[in-house]
């Protein structure tokens, strides 16, 4: 049996409804610490002061207490946390306290003391720490998710008004313990939890959806007090944290890697627009067994299928359409209210809807080089139509496969010059990150649309070469947008915003694009 400990909130802290996001301020001098503290007070009012940072905490106060004075509205944490539980405060046990106490009398709310630290501490110095400030007791492990439970026990043996415990995701499913025992404990104790590290990310924005208290943000992408750390920026524009609650659906992009995924972006921006109660976030699983124990336990209500599990999750679904059987490809999951796995392909309509808006599909000459799972897809959906499609692959045997199932033609590469088509559609990953490559030659080019799947960077070397030759484009970002644009109806029954989801994406990329221009242009001037 946990005993539990009062939580006795300071008087001050009890009106205040503590907002979701608490954003770690760092600094290499308190000048540079409060300078950061004053431009992100504009936006965010949760902040933490990270005092081990400093090489002189105590310096810092008198300007802390300035800054409280100045921003009554701020709720501020002071944070002093000692190297050996993964700070980088190198003082003792007693000028921590010292520094946590006259942190509070210089207005932080709320003291963050670590567990290692308060279990040597003598009662009456925490109730004299919790005087004029709420304690957060904190736990970190940087290696695991593991014993929360005994670790909450421990725990909540000492007299605390918050119980912060963040551990280390090494699986998807790691999410999954933690948010399991926030939902368990958390009506019993006021907690904060989360998991670190690129695992770790989902626990951030679920972690309050399952009753964290708040949970913790960088400043930017390149401030990080803590691997996996999102950006307050993305937690609450991305994510819409402040909405996110226990009746909020959960969706997400799954595939290795994620990281780099437009779809977190797009999808939460079309749920924004038509006011649907649900998240989106990216989970990077590692294996396919880690992702459905996850989507078994989380809840999920929908799941984006990406690189390299399109194939294989098919046979762990319960049922498919016609259509994604005969792809043998799933981009696509919804999770029904029995619990059971339905796949579809979107990538179909992806490369159907942007034609259909050009073109009479039926009869037309098409041809598909690539015969992976986006070709195929391509391949069914415009037989399927009526086109006359033709395939050209690097190899032989998966082409003839397709081309046999599909009843499409075959082409060799030597053949090509004879053939002029309505469409060439590129679904292969040449030209992808570069400029450089091309699937196809210049004089190879006799079309009047060419149709790039690629979307990064929008301007891929066939993309600029078909142009040259006279063909119109259509963007791989079409149909990246699409094929979003039908999963979200799949999921919700909404019309998909499209022009919404077509100019997120857009001003995603050519951020990325500025941002990776800027990052050369440093180093370029660095070396
Ligand atoms: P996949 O299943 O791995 O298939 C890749 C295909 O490309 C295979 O047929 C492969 O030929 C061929 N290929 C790979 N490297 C090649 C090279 N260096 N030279 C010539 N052919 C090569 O991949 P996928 O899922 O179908 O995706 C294909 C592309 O479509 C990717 O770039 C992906 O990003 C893009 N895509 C875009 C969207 C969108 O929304 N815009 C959606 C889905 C996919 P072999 O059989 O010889 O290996």
């Amino acid at each position: 049996m946990m005993t539990a400990a009062t939580n006795s909130y300071v008087p001050r802290l009890r009106p205040l409804r503590l907002p979701r996001v608490c954003v770690a301020v760092i600094g290499s001098d308190p000048a540079e610490m409060m300078q950061k503290a004053e431009a992100l007070v504009r936006d965010n009012t949760f902040l933490e002061f990270r005092l081990d940072y400093l090489s002189r905490p105590a310096l810092a106060l008198p300007k802390i207490k300035q800054f409280t004075e100045y921003h009554p509205h701020v709720v501020a944490i002071g944070t002093c946390r000692r190297a050996s539980a993964g700070g980088k405060f190198r003082g003792s046990i007693a000028s921590q306290l010292d520094i946590l106490t006259k942190a509070s009398a210089a207005g932080c709310q709320l003291v963050d003391l670590e567990l290692q630290s308060a279990a040597r501490c003598k009662p009456g110095q925490l109730q004299r720490l919790r005087a004029h400030a709420a304690l957060i007791l904190s736990y970190h492990d940087f290696r695991a998710t593991k014993k929360l439970e005994e670790t909450l026990e421990k725990m909540v043996a000492l007299s605390a008004d918050f119980y912060k415990i963040v551990s280390t995701a090494t699986t998807l499913h790691d999410n999954v313990r933690m948010m399991k025992f926030l939902e368990k404990y958390g009506d019993q104790h006021s907690l904060i939890g989360l998991c670190m590290g690129e695992q770790g990310i989902i626990s951030r924005v679920l972690g309050v959806r399952a009753g964290s208290v708040f949970t913790f943000a960088a400043v930017s992408a390149d401030e990080k007090t803590a691997p996996g750390q999102v950006t307050a920026q993305e937690l609450r524009n991305t994510y819409r944290i402040e909405q996110v609650d226990a009746a909020t659906r959960v969706y997400g992009v799954a595939g290795d890697p994620v990281a780099h995924s437009l779809s977190p972006a797009i999808m939460n921006a079309a749920m924004r627009r038509e006011t649907v109660n649900g998240v989106y976030v990216a989970l990077h699983a590692q294996t396919l067994k880690d992702l459905l124990a996850c989507v078994r336990d989380i809840p999920i209500h929908g799941l984006s299928i990406t690189m390299p599990y399109k194939e294989s999750i098919v046979a762990q679904l319960d049922n498919t359409d016609s259509h994604t059987t005969k792809v043998g490809a799933c981009n696509t999951v919804v999770r029904a209210q029995d619990g059971k796995l339905y796949g579809f392909n979107t990538d179909t309509a992806g490369v159907v809807r942007p034609l259909q808006q050009r073109i009479t599909i039926e009869q037309s000459k098409i041809l598909v080089l690539g015969a992976g799972g986006a070709a195929r897809a391509a391949v069914f959906g415009l037989k399927e139509r009526g086109a006359e499609v033709y395939i050209l692959n690097r190899t032989l045997g998966p082409a003839q496969k397709l081309a046999r199932s599909a009843r499409a033609r075959l082409l060799k590469r030597a053949d090509l010059k004879k053939h002029t088509f309505d469409v060439i559609i590129n679904a292969t990953p040449v030209g992808m990150g570069n400029t450089r490559e091309s699937p196809l030659n210049e004089n190879e080019i006799k079309a009047r649309y060419v149709f790039d799947m690629i979307y990064d960077p929008p301007e891929t070397r066939l993309v600029k070469m078909a142009r040259a030759a006279g063909a119109e484009i259509i963007p791989g970002i079409e149909m990246f947008v699409h094929q979003a644009a039908r999963q979200f109806e799949i999921w919700t029954g909404k019309p998909a915003p499209w022009d919404e989801m077509f100019s997120v994406v857009t001003r995603t990329l050519a951020d990325r694009a500025a941002a990776t221009a800027a990052k050369n242009g440093n180093s370029e001037k660095k070396t």
